[in-house]
């Protein structure tokens, strides 16, 4: 067994997860530091999936009548918990998703402030009150809980998109069952682990929380299941495109966080000691494989050739190899595809007249995952290989001449997660964030793309999903709403006027 695979099974020992190595399972988890081995796992059948989620269905009809402050309970159980854990799972989300370290913590530390804006929330559920035309009428909005909410999940965020679900879902009454990606099921199953001890320290029904163990054809289930109301899915677009459909053609909810192509625009005034740092964090962080990782850096002419040299510079000491040491600054990619997506991907931005400024290798590190040197790649124009996501390392560098042009390439994309722009001119800073200017989800001023905090609305535009999950009122996609008019009065007079006998 390899030290890695020594090391989980360590981990989910101390979480409380049994064995992962089933003798006959069809599911091998592998680390992408090493390609190891660190479990085998079975996946669960379509029978026991709709299984799961009729045990959920069932504890929801009772967490439905728990008054909101105390299934707030449920969830500072979970966040402290978690506290607890933090370095046990956020090693594990090292190990099974190649972050580093610090961002394996930070993962964990993301669900933790999900957890307590969660807390928070769970007294302020509030709907409005709507003035009545009608005398001694009151109109008034109310929300209530959905249903069990199914959460399909990505395996370069393999937790903290799984939580900034379920925390809101809890505190609004809801039950989850999560179908984590085939590439993290160990941290899944770490983290339901602490999800059950909490679950039993504030008494929660069972069943409220469940995890699919499987490929996407598990995930289907989840999709195709009529008692399933909302299905929350992160990943690329490709399933976007597979599972709306599905789920619209039973008039179901989708909110999806699907993939994105981000980019910053750095003008003539930028400050380049910032840019620099902002940039290098938001492409290479996480080894490019975050949904708001920089891919592409719109400069303008006048500071371009000053920019891409500073930014060469910052990626030839860019510390690469195994996550778990603590100096390493860029890990390795998820697997063998994702290293030939990225090959491909550098081959036709070449054929396309792109130029290699730096990168684009494989990096020699000792065993069997796939480690690359993070390219950048100066590019004549917008081409089709560069309106794609690459999920990978993979920055390029487009030339503009004034703010129109950047702003026209920044939008030409069919994604729209994240957008930055880097200058300290107030009248471009103000057009960037009007509504000429990004068209994502997220716009930033002088900070990459990369790096959300809880707090505010997460989510993009166009082919990204149009979803929003974690902070500002995205709650409300968790819970139903009803209108409710109250008749105080001892007539009945109706709306509009309408006469009526
Ligand atoms: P992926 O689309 O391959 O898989 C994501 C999840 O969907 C997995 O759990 C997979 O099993 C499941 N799945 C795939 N097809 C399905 C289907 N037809 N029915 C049901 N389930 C299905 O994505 P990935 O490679 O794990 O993650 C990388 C992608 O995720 C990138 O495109 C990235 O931008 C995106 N992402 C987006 C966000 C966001 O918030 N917008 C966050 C993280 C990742």
């Amino acid at each position: 067994m390899s030290d890695v695979a020594t090391q989980a099974g360590e981990i989910l020992d101390r979480l409380g997860v049994a064995d992962p190595f089933v003798g006959d399972g069809d599911l091998v988890a592998r680390s992408p530091i090493d390609g190891s081995e660190i479990g085998r796992l079975r996946s669960h059948t379509p029978e026991e999936a709709a299984h799961a989620i009729g045990r959920a269905h069932a504890a929801f009809e009772r967490w439905r009548t728990v008054p909101a402050p105390v299934r707030g309970q449920f969830v500072r159980e979970l966040g402290e918990l978690l506290r607890e854990h933090k370095e046990d799972l956020g090693a594990l989300v090292s190990i099974e998703a190649g972050k580093i370290v610090s961002e394996g913590l930070g993962e964990v530390q993301e669900m933790i402030d999900i957890c307590d804006l969660a807390i928070g929330l769970s007294r302020q559920l509030h709907g409005l009150s709507i003035a009545s035309e009608r005398p001694g009428h009151r109109m008034m909005e109310q929300w209530h809980p959905l249903g069990v909410v199914g959460v399909i999940s990505a395996f370069n965020f393999p937790v903290a998109v799984w939580s900034w679900n379920a925390a809101l879902a809890f505190v609004c009454g809801d039950a989850v069952v999560w179908k984590p990606s085939e590439k993290t099921v160990l941290t899944a199953l770490g983290c339901q682990a602490l999800v059950l001890e909490a679950g039993r320290r504030a008494g929660v029904p069972d069943g409220l929380s469940a995890v699919l163990v499987g490929d996407r054809t598990v995930g289907e289930v989840l999709v195709d299941d009529p008692r399933v109301p909302l299905v929350s899915a992160t990943g690329s677009t490709r399933m976007g495109r597979q599972i709306a459909p599905r789920v619209a053609a039973r008039l179901g909810r989708t909110l999806l966080e699907l993939g994105g192509n981000n980019a910053a625009v750095v003008a003539p005034s930028a400050d380049l000691d910032l840019t620099v740092r902002g940039v290098v964090f938001s492409a290479v962080g996480t080894a490019g494989q975050r949904c708001t990782s920089l891919r592409r850096v719109i400069v303008h002419e006048s500071v371009k050739d000053e920019l891409v040299s500073r930014l060469a510079a910052a990626y030839a000491t860019l510390p690469i190899g195994s996550p778990l040491e603590p100096s390493t600054l860029v890990g390795p990619l998820i697997d063998e595809a994702a290293f030939r997506a990225f090959d491909e991907a550098l081959a036709r931005a070449r054929a396309d007249g792109g130029e290699l400024v730096t990168g684009g290798t494989r990096a020699a590190v000792d065993g069997g995952g796939f480690y690359v040197r993070p390219a950048i790649v100066d590019m004549p124009a917008q081409t089709e290989i560069v309106r794609a996501e690459t999920f990978a390392p993979l920055l390029y560098v487009l030339t503009y001449g004034d703010l129109d042009e950047a702003l026209a390439l920044h939008n030409e994309v069919a994604q729209g997660l994240s957008s930055s722009i880097f200058t300290l001119d107030v009248r471009e800073a103000e057009t960037f964030l009007s509504v000429v200017g990004s068209d994502c989800g997220i716009a930033n001023v002088n900070i990459g793309p990369s790096g959300a905090e809880i707090g505010g609305a997460f989510g993009g535009e166009k082919e990204t999903g149009g979803g929003r999950e974690s902070g500002s009122d995205a709650w409300r996609a968790y819970m139903r709403r009803a209108t409710n008019t109250v008749n105080y009065s001892r007539e009945l007079p109706l709306a509009q006027g309408v006469e009526f006998g």
